[in-house]
């Protein structure tokens, strides 16, 4: 299914994210977290496509588990800085043969040490989405920041590239994460502002281990509020402690998200389906998976 169908299909959505292996000896072992991660129902599964600046061979394979074996909605992602257009275009083929409909296409981190980008490459996520829209029906989505992309001038800056990036063809975003909701509604009066019309699909982190908040500051520079850093300062030696502190805060976000009005939450579950389940669990009343 289409996310955007889903979307308009269902009134609260939660979804959650998977990482694929490295190596593909790792494969079963990241098959079996599939299969835990599936049995929790969510709206749909995302699979990620490298990470700094990689590239990923497991992506199509554990997207293809995801829906095909599962029968849950994949979400694959696809970057583009780290990439050819050969090397996208192979990729777009086998996400046709399996019948993956839904893309999130994305620029990436730019890898250092090299010249970007290339005569063959894609520059922004923007010239991706286009090729993708050329190459076929899928459905395309795209990363939105909150708080601004690192890169950008100013976040109105950011916004403008953003309205540029759904001009293209993205007909929905995720958000980068986030631990203060009043940045996100923020964020979200300032892109309708720019008449930034599609669905904005909010991404919750889970923060349960210490190691996990050092690379999220270094990598995104989040906002992390007060009231977060006390729970981490308190229980930062304390790991089962955090890692319940880290699924309460968590929880507790969804469910203001939701009580204002933002339907559809993603959460990035990191491999981790108890984390995901214990956040569902407590939101059993509040929100049905189906
Ligand atoms: P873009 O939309 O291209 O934006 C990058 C920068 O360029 C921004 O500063 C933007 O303002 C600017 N820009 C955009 N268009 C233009 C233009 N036309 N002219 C001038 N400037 C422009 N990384 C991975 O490696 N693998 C993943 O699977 C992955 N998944 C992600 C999922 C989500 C929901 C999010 C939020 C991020 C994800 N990332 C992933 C990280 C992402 O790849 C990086 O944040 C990357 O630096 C930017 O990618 P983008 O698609 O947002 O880029």
């Amino acid at each position: 299914m289409k996310i955007t169908d889903l979307l308009k299909t269902k009134e609260v959505t939660i979804s959650c994210e998977l990482f694929p292996p490295k190596k593909g000896s790792e494969l079963k072992k990241a098959h079996e977290v599939v299969r835990a991660t599936a049995a929790l129902k969510p709206a749909y599964i995302s699979v990620t496509y490298g990470a700094s600046g990689g590239i990923s061979e497991h992506t199509v394979d554990m997207a293809n588990e995801v829906q095909n074996v599962n029968g849950v909605t994949a979400l694959a992602h696809l970057t583009c800085a780290s990439s050819g257009k050969e090397k996208i275009h192979q990729v777009l083929k086998e996400l046709k043969e399996k019948k993956i409909e839904n893309i999130l296409a994305l620029r990436g981190d730019i890898p250092e040490e090299v010249d970007f980008p290339l005569p063959n490459q894609y520059h922004h996520a923007s010239e991706l989405m286009e090729e993708i829209r050329e190459f076929g029906d899928f459905c395309i989505g795209g990363a939105c920041y909150p708080e601004g992309h690192p890169e950008a001038e100013s976040i109105d800056a950011d916004l403008d590239n953003l309205k540029r990036k759904v001009e293209a063809g993205c007909e929905f975003l995720t958000t980068q994460m986030f631990f203060d909701n009043n940045i996100l509604y923020n964020f979200l009066y300032r892109a309708l502002k720019k008449n930034i019309q599609v669905p904005v699909i909010a991404g919750i982190m889970p923060v349960t281990n210490v190691n996990q908040i050092k690379r999220i500051t270094a990598l995104s520079g989040t906002i992390l509020p007060q009231r977060f850093r006390a729970i981490v300062e308190r229980f930062a030696h304390e790991q089962a402690a955090l890692k319940q502190a880290g699924i309460a805060y968590a929880t507790d976000q969804i469910i203001d998200l939701i009580a204002n009005g933002v339907n559809h939450v993603h959460i990035y579950t990191m491999n981790k389906p108890d984390v995901a389940g214990a956040i569902l669990k407590n939101l059993s009343e509040i929100y049905r998976a189906e």
